[in-house]
């Protein structure tokens, strides 16, 4: 049996993926334009070559683009699910933002989504979602976000994450909201680590104490302690942090290395599976096993695939 075969047999968790970038080609293709599908294969083609980190972004408004309906957005969150679950991926915990499509409010985009996985749900198929922010969202908008969140827990929700470019905006802003979903029991995850330059990474840590790292490759040596003493687990996704410059591919993630060290907590994600490649999660372990070997990329698959059972209940 070849590795790519035995991995994919096992049941696996995907801890960090975003709807935008996940929706397979086949549906982006049934609706683009052929300009617009130009647009966009050409920026794959540019993202999979290595990109710089915050002019990687530029991918996501174009499949937006296309994705422009409330049934569209439907059809591709059901679609996603059943591209992720072809990989055994059986517990995906999916990220979107909310937006506001045909006129329609942020509570129908998050409907929408939810009916999508609901179509797609299975017993031994589990997605739930965090509802994004950025550093540079408004007050108000993370307030109607935190409030859509406690509305729809118990329906697919379990919490806020905080993505988008981490070097611009304030995350100052939003904080008193953020607090908010804390304090209601909402799960918070918060890309950090992506850039050298952010500022604001003991801010988070110490405000805020995130339930999940999403990335974490550039942590300060103060942020990097915080992360190891509170045992919080680092979402690891190996293909983007390389295509987007995260670190070099001769380096190895800096969370792995340190979960090999020390056993800390990680989890394995595509992040954007369609715009890097159109990757699943079974190569982000073939990955790994390439470097580690297949028995330590098996351990950590279900080691990780067990800690999410747990966790999922806990969300609930
Ligand atoms: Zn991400």
């Amino acid at each position: 049996m070849t590795a790519t075969v035995a991995l994919k047999g096992i049941p696996k968790y995907n801890s960090h993926c975003h709807l935008g970038g996940e929706v397979p080609l086949a549906t982006v293709k049934k609706y683009a334009s052929p300009e617009q599908m130009e647009a966009i294969q050409k920026g794959f083609a540019a993202i999979v070559e290595g990109h710089d980190y915050e002019k990687a972004f530029f991918i996501f408004p174009l499949i937006s683009q296309v994705i422009n309906t409330l049934e569209r957005l439907k059809e591709a969150a059901f679609a996603t699910c059943e591209r992720m679950k072809a990989d055994n991926n059986r517990i995906v915990l999916m990220r979107t933002g909310l937006k506001l499509l045909e006129g329609k409010s942020y509570e129908e985009y998050l409907k929408a989504v939810l009916e999508g996985f609901e179509d797609a749900a299975s017993e031994d198929f589990c997605v739930r979602l965090l509802l994004s922010l950025k550093r540079t969202s408004t007050l108000d908008m993370a307030k109607e976000t935190v409030d859509l969140a406690l509305q729809y827990r118990g329906r697919g929700v379990v919490g806020i994450d905080i993505s988008d470019v981490s070097t611009k905006g304030d995350i100052n802003t939003i904080m008193p909201e953020l607090l908010r979903a804390k304090g209601a029991g909402l799960k918070i995850a918060v890309h950090m680590g992506e850039s050298v330059l952010e500022t604001d990474q003991m801010t988070i840590l110490e405000k805020l104490e995130p339930d999940l790292i999403d990335h974490g490759v550039n942590l300060c040596d103060e942020a990097v302690a915080w992360v190891k003493a509170h045992k919080t687990p680092v979402t690891v996704c190996l293909t983007s942090s390389i295509a987007v410059k995260m670190h070099e591919a001769s380096s190895p993630h800096p969370w792995i290395a340190e979960h090999l060290r020390s056993g800390h907590p990680i989890d394995l994600g595509t992040d954007d599976s369609t715009v890097f490649g159109d990757i699943c999660l079974t190569d982000e372990f073939e990955r790994l096993a390439s470097d580690q070997g297949v028995d330590k990329a098996t351990e950590i698959m279900k080691t990780s695939f067990e800690r999410a059972k747990k966790w999922m209940q806990a969300c609930l």
